[in-house]
């Protein structure tokens, strides 16, 4: 301990033999000196410049010191199971001189929360992630797939870079009328926000369609935005973009006063999660929910037409399950489906294993090549298949193309990838009507 501004070298002590009582048998057991040197606390000989102070600089990021070596955050981390990451690691580094701001490893946490949830110290990678990458993003050190991500969301409102006057045009492959409220102005009791990859991606659009479908069944009143509607920006504000978010709240939040709806609801569970803790924080309050959380509770009233005679396991979305605690609302959907039988992966719920996609992820697959022995979605998908389930069941817009991609490469393609709604939407149809 520091006793007048300086430290005491603490005195090692090392007996040739000691004897300790057994706790088990209490008999007493001769230790040797090299082990009974072991209790003494051992003393930190090589450090660094101090990256710490750094980071203690900016707002969010000085937790990473707190961190005491305890190691529980490894295992858990996705990262390290295909490489070399955990937040114990990354204080290490910290420590012995690595500068976090141009180090690779700033861009690998995917920001699953794993560690922090069994963090004795609360290290929050959450917080420190986005605050040392905005730092990093102000010097221009950005993975350069990030950067034109970054571009194209402040350019045209997605991140895909899509058009959009392209926003609705999923709605004409639905079957069922959508209103579309820029052109069909009134209340509506559900706004649905619908996020990037359901509006653009082909898979998403399938999935969109399918929602649309069963909420017209279930006689929900609903609507969209069209061409008015902006990403809610939660992996930008992840990645180092907060500047960027904050002008999306700006935009979103203009957008929505325009309009009378009693609740939001949404298939993506990082736009669920930044109108859920982001918005509030900058004054803005709406009453949201997930896709499932709205449809979980009506699914005495569906009407299936036919049972999907299937072996399924779920993927828990880390923004919709360890972020914000809902676990069962997509698993009572599952269990609704006739025919379809639910099996669990052994990382699940809590513990579920991250797809690789959050905080950035989804788009620097080709720079975390160089870091990682395969992609967090392939080692996810291995587990769904050794599962022995036929279909992967996903209830966030990113990771259908994640795992389908994921299922190729691994020699899985057996294994089907399916959003929740397709699998209701399938069994809610006739037989012939697929
Ligand atoms: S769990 Fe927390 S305290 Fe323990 S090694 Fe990891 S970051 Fe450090
Ligand atoms: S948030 Fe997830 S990916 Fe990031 S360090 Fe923690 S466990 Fe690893």
């Amino acid at each position: 301990m520091p006793i007048g501004g300086r430290k005491v070298p603490p005195k090692a002590v090392e007996k040739e033999s000691v004897a300790v009582s057994s706790t088990i048998s209490g008999r007493e057991v001769e230790l040797s000196g090299m082990w009974n040197r072991m209790f003494e606390p051992r003393v930190l000989t090589e450090t660094g410049p101090d990256g710490f102070a750094r980071l203690a600089e900016l707002d969010g990021a000085a937790s990473l010191e707190w961190c005491y070596g305890c190691g529980k955050c490894v295992p858990v981390c996705p990262v390290d199971s295909v490489g070399e990451y955990g937040p114990r690691k990354l204080h290490r580094k910290v420590q012995t001189g690595t500068n976090l701001l141009t180090d690779p490893d700033l861009w690998l946490c995917t920001t699953c929360m794993n560690c922090l949830r069994v963090c004795p110290k609360e290290v929050d990678m959450i917080q420190i992630m986005p605050a040392a990458r905005e730092a990093a993003v102000g010097e221009g050190n950005v993975p350069s797939e990030l950067q034109d991500v970054f571009e194209k969301t402040f350019r045209y409102g997605n991140a895909l870079g899509e058009n959009p006057r392209r926003r609705a045009q999923w709605t004409r492959g639905a079957g069922v009328p959508v209103r579309i409220l820029p052109s069909e102005p009134g209340p509506v009791d559900v706004l649905f926000y619908v996020e990037d990859y359901w509006s653009y991606h082909p898979r998403g659009q399938q999935a969109a369609q399918a929602f649309a479908r069963i909420a017209t069944a279930l006689g929900i009143d609903w609507g969209i935005l069209g061409h008015e509607e902006k990403t809610l920006g939660d992996s930008q504000r992840l990645a180092g973009e907060k500047g960027l978010f904050d002008a999306l709240v700006e935009d979103v939040t203009a957008t929505l006063a325009k309009y009378e709806f009693t609740r939001i609801v949404t298939p993506d569970p990082h736009g669920f999660n930044a109108l859920v803790k982001e918005y509030p924080k900058r004054g803005h309050h709406f009453d949201v929910l997930h896709y499932t959380q709205l449809l979980s509770p009506l699914v005495d009233r569906i009407e299936w037409k036919r049972p999907l005679d299937a072996k399924v396991t779920f993927h828990d979305p880390c923004y919709l399950g360890r972020h914000n605690g809902e676990y069962d609302a997509p698993r009572t959907l599952l269990r609704a489906i006739p025919g379809l039988e639910l099996v669990e992966m052994g990382r699940c719920r809590e513990n579920g294993y991250c797809c690789g996609g959050g905080g950035g992820g989804m788009w620097l697959d080709g720079f975390t090549r160089d870091y990682t022995s395969e992609r967090l979605s392939e080692r996810r998908v291995r587990e769904a298949a050794d599962s022995g389930a036929d279909i992967l069941a996903v209830c966030c817009p990113y990771e259908v193309s994640r795992f389908e991609d994921a299922a190729k490469s691994t020699g899985n393609a057996h294994l089907q990838v399916r959003d929740i709604v397709e699998l209701m939407d399938e069994a809610m149809r006739d037989g012939g009507d697929s």
